[in-house]
């Protein structure tokens, strides 16, 4: 099949601006969507489980009379799992304890230090009473994403795990059921969209309200995420998913025609980039994607992924190829190069790193360990994969000793007159101690 993929030569003069436009997307910004998400956030806001209902049978064609239909209990969980394979389960058991021991290794702990006059100061890490999953289900399952959005809260040791999962048509998928109940989850409700968001934030006769709601979606869910910020905390706002694969032209070009494909299958806007300073291998690397897309199921949308915003880019090195990817700030990061560990010292901005020829990003959406939730459009610049740190909290402590106090008090009080606050300034003087 003929693969209409765009070329950049990094020497042109136009290709910053050509970049740029590559990488524009803007995630949560359509007007329609932005009106019908409000009117759904608001409506389940004010009427709770009958605006739940309604929307549900609206938007997944269910026939939902009462509330109580939308719980699945863990018995029924237990049974999903039963129903599915012995080999699947597992695998989901081994990705599971992977991404649970990766995680352990992010748990911050409490901290404090005392000084020299008995004044004591420190962090106290407290974990997340109750936290919202969602499991995105419109058109495919994610039994990987209760993991990896699952286990790092159980790791920080949040009390209670709800998850909500759409049911188009009231199809259950027995793999997500059963992957809830491997990794611990307390509750599990068949919601989805906008009506699921906006009632994990301000909770329904049914559906309890929670402190923070993480997990990925198309974009009712990213903009109704955005919308109840505040009142709940949130994860991040998920863009489309996206490859940038950088190789030295000596890696196989079917291995890296898959990598590219593993990421445009996702679906029409996600986006695959291959940057390489031999331009005779991104040519090889066409030929492969064009033989092997014959054989993917998901052709259709790998096709339309790629030439909507798929690109090859030729560089002149490896230098620039690093300079390039620092720009790009991918979601995913594949390294196909000689020294891999090397290279990935001169990456600032990166979900994740993926180092060598044998480390496809694959691996590390379903089981290496790290998560595979990650920063995209470009806001690994500034943000960071899912984690332990995302389902804890931190509160000051401080303890003055009296002598403490008052040393403090001195430092305090001209401070405060300066402010005009004359009630924080009497505050810390009465502290101070008559003799000092
Ligand atoms: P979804 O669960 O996000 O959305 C389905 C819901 O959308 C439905 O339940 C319905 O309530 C709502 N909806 C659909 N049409 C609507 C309309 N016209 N008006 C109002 N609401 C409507 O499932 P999805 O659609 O399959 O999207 C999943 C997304 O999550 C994809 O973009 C996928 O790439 C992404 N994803 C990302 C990751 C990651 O780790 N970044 C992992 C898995 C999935």
């Amino acid at each position: 099949m003929n693969l209409n993929i765009r070329n950049f030569i990094s020497s042109s003069d136009d290709f910053r601006s050509e970049l740029d436009a590559l990488l524009a997307w803007d995630s949560v910004s359509d007007a329609t969507v932005q009106k019908s998400v409000a009117d759904i956030v608001e409506q389940v806001r004010l009427s709770g489980d009958s605006a739940v209902v309604e929307f549900t049978n609206r938007f997944d064609r269910r026939q939902v009379v009462s509330s109580s239909e939308l719980e699945i209990s863990r018995e029924e969980l237990a049974l999903a799992k039963d129903r599915v394979s012995p080999e699947l389960i597992l695998s989901l058991e081994a990705a599971a304890k992977r991404v649970y021991d990766y995680h352990e290794r992010q748990k911050q702990p409490s901290w404090s230090y005392q000084e020299e006059n008995g004044t004591l100061l420190g962090q106290k890490v407290t974990p997340l009473d109750r936290v919202g999953v969602y499991v995105p289900g419109g058109k495919a399952a994610y039994p990987s994403s209760v993991l990896m959005n699952v286990m790092p809260a159980k790791v920080a040791g949040v009390g209670d795990i709800i998850m909500v999962v759409p049911t188009p048509d009231g199809f259950v998928n027995d793999i997500v059921l059963a992957a809830a109940y491997i990794a611990g989850v307390d509750r599990v409700f068949t919601i989805g969209g906008a009506q699921a968001v906006a009632a994990l934030a301000f909770g329904t006769e049914t559906i309890p309200k929670v402190d923070k709601i993480v997990g990925p979606g198309n974009i009712y869910v990213a903009t109704a995420k955005k919308m109840v910020f505040g009142v709940v905390g949130i994860d991040m706002i998920a863009g489309p998913s996206e490859i940038l694969v950088v190789c030295d032209g000596k890696t196989d070009p079917d291995w890296i025609a898959m990598d590219l494909f593993s990421q445009a299958e996702h679906d029409e806007d996600a986006q695959s980039i291959l940057i390489s300073p031999d331009l005779d291998f991104i040519k090889a690397v066409k030929l492969s994607m064009e033989r092997l897309i014959e054989t993917q199921t998901r052709k259709d949308i790998i096709k339309v992924s790629l030439e909507n915003r798929g690109a090859f880019i030729h560089v002149k090195d490896m230098d620039e190829a690093m300079d390039i990817a620092n720009i790009v700030a991918a979601e995913h990061l594949e390294l196909s190069i000689e020294d891999p560990e090397k290279w990935a010292e001169k990456i600032r901005h990166a979900g994740a790193i993926f180092m060598g020829r044998h480390t496809p990003e694959a691996l590390g959406d379903y089981c290496a360990g790290p998560n595979h939730v990650l920063p995209t459009s470009g806001t690994a610049r500034f943000s960071s994969p899912l984690g332990v740190y995302d389902f804890q909290k931190r509160s000051s402590l401080i303890y003055c000793s009296p002598e403490g106090a008052s040393e403090l008090a001195k430092i305090a009080s001209p401070l405060a007159r300066g402010e005009s606050l004359e009630a924080h300034a009497m505050s810390a003087e009465y502290r101070i101690l008559k003799d000092d």
